[in-house]
């Protein structure tokens, strides 16, 4: 089944919306974009895209939003985007929501379908702050819900368990403030386009999945 359908999943980091992009893309057929990876894709390439990106990409700074609502817009006349798309992570910001609307708008999508995977804060800190990386093998631990048998080592190879800088409790937050200025005035856009779907992000992977099966059964109607 084609859900033909411009998908939009909204979500603070740890939410999970990654992996149902994934997920969903696959189900119904539909591709998964990420702007990160076009952008990597088209300096990859050398496109004229990639050419302008490259040295901004390279000094560590943010692409600026014409660039990348032009590759948006060149991605999405390409065949393979026909049957619809999720965007997983894009938009950011106000101006990039608006700017992608008029993009689908002008090429006969109408209105995005948006999914925004809603997560309390302190169930994301907890998720976020409580992942501890291998420094040998990169596995990957949670102590809420995948503890390593040995404290601070790995089950695999012994390796000393760390905590990436981005993991950390203060940055976490840091992550998260930044998420809610930014991101959160996105859902209020929507709302008020008539097009926003909250998805309680929170509970069980299987209730996350029926809530999310029914919005976009509803769509395919
Ligand atoms: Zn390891």
């Amino acid at each position: 089944m084609a859900l033909k359908r411009a998908l939009i999943f909204l979500g603070p980091p740890g939410a999970g919306k990654g992996t149902q992009a994934k997920r969903v893309a696959q189900r119904y057929g539909v591709l998964h974009l990420s702007t990160g990876d076009m952008l990597r894709d088209a300096v990859a390439r050398g496109t004229k895209i990639g050419q302008l990106a490259k040295p901004i990409m390279e000094r560590g700074e943010l692409v600026p939003d014409d660039i990348v609502l032009a590759m948006v817009e060149e991605r999405l006349s390409r065949p393979d985007c026909a049957d619809g798309f999720v965007f997983d992570g894009f938009p950011r910001t106000l101006p990039q929501a608006q700017r992608l609307d008029e993009i689908l708008e002008r090429r006969g999508w109408g209105k995005p379908l948006v999914i925004d995977f809603e997560v309390p804060a302190e169930v994301l800190i907890r998720r976020l702050s409580g992942r501890w990386m291998c420094s040998v093998g990169g596995e990957i631990y949670n102590v809420l819900d995948h503890p390593p048998k040995k404290i601070g080592f790995c089950d695999v190879d012994g390796g000393k368990l760390y905590q990436r800088p981005d993991d950390q409790p203060a940055v976490v937050k840091d992550r998260l403030v930044a998420y809610e200025r930014q991101t959160r005035p996105l859902a209020e856009y929507y709302r008020k386009r008539g097009v926003l779907n909250v998805v309680d992000a929170s509970a069980r992977m299987e209730e996350v999945d029926r809530a999310l099966a029914a919005i976009l059964s509803r769509a395919e109607g």
